[in-house]
């Protein structure tokens, strides 16, 4: 293993990734990847992604299983309060003529 010594900063960081890799999702680029390719660049943890200004841990690249994404498993209360179920959708129309 050849681990590339990090600067002090770099390890002091606030948007770090965490020791535990997981998957992440960046926001700027939209591409999913591990939490340990983020890359530390210029000052800041960084979207490996090429071309993408995207960096930090919890800034710009959010882990995969944040609410931030609006996750589908998750029933969030916040959501649903207004939804109208007896509203008609389009595209129904009675098949009984
Ligand atoms: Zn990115």
């Amino acid at each position: 293993m050849t681990e590339p010594e990090l600067p002090k900063e770099a390890m002091e960081d606030p948007f770090r990734p965490p020791e535990e890799p997981c998957m992440v999702r960046c926001l700027h680029c939209g591409q999913e990847y591990l939490s340990s390719q983020i890359v530390w660049r210029d000052g800041f943890w960084s979207c490996p992604v090429e071309g993408c200004g995207g960096a930090g841990y919890q800034f710009d690249i959010h882990p995969l299983d944040s609410s931030l994404w609006g996750g589908e498993e998750e029933d969030d209360e916040d959501f649903g309060e207004d939804y109208n179920e007896d509203e008609p959708f389009f595209g129904a129309p009675p098949s009984n003529n």
